[in-house]
């Protein structure tokens, strides 16, 4: 198998799942979203700091298992699936171990090796985008039935999910739409929280260095209030945070 590329790991992530977390951000993604701070990681060839086998980075997990013992272990990116063989292999050795797997994905990939990887994999951090057809295509150069197809799966399959919603002023901060996403997360069963990211601009700067226009130039971050009250608006629907 090819080694995994691996954009930069975090030790002791706290908001990428339950509990402490040994997080994995893998390198490249099909996607560009207008709000992404992480830009160096689209391209799968770009610069990476890691390139490891699976059993490799497992034993880097290891070294911090009594800190992650009820937390776990994530896989995040850029889009973890795009190298779906490796995150099949690395969650299930995790699991061998005992290791909670959590995986953030847009669901850009829903067959062959994703749908293996699956498996091995306890939580979904679902990115929901939004669910307005018209802005998904301009807003992350990809598609809406992705998203939703995956959802699909992790139903069928009985797979905890998180829904993730980065809400962007003048975007995706609009409550017909904020609440589709309420009223979608009600029908799943699967669906155990919605989770709302307030948009912010520290990635910024990534595009500077990269020479790339920053799509989102003059949006303001969402602020802490409005992000409160939409978690409220939510709450109706399914937990929040
Ligand atoms: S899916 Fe995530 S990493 Fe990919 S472009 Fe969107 S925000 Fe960035």
């Amino acid at each position: 198998m090819k080694k995994g590329r691996i954009h930069s790991i975090e030790s002791f992530g706290t908001v990428d799942g339950p509990g402490i977390r040994f997080v994995a951000f893998m390198q490249g993604c099909p996607l560009r979203c207008q709000y992404c701070h992480n830009p160096d990681t689209w391209d799968p060839n770009g610069n990476c700091q890691y390139e490891l086998t699976p059993e490799e980075l497992l034993r880097q997990a290891l070294r911090y298992r009594s800190y992650i013992a009820t937390g776990g272990v994530t896989l995040s990116g850029g889009e973890p699936l795009m190298q779906s063989e490796f995150v099949k292999e690395y969650f299930r050795l995790c699991r061998q171990e005992g290791l909670h797997t959590a995986l953030d994905t847009s669901g850009a990939y829903c067959s062959g090796h994703a749908l293996e990887a699956l498996e091995h994999t306890d939580l979904v951090l679902l990115d929901i985008k939004t669910l307005n057809p018209d802005l998904y295509p301009k807003l992350t150069g990809g598609k809406l039935e992705n998203n939703l197809r995956m959802l699909d799966v992790l139903q069928e399959r009985g797979i905890d999910t998180w829904l993730r919603h980065v809400v962007v002023p003048g975007l995706t901060d609009n409550d017909e739409w904020l609440d589709k996403v309420g009223q979608l997360a009600a029908q799943f069963s699967v669906v155990k929280k919605i989770e709302i990211l307030p948009y912010h601009t520290l990635g910024k700067f990534k595009y500077e260095k990269m020479n790339l226009s920053y799509p989102l130039e003059g949006v303001e971050p969402l602020s802490r209030e409005r992000a409160q009250e939409i978690r409220e608006r939510l709450s109706a629907y399914k937990p929040c945070s």
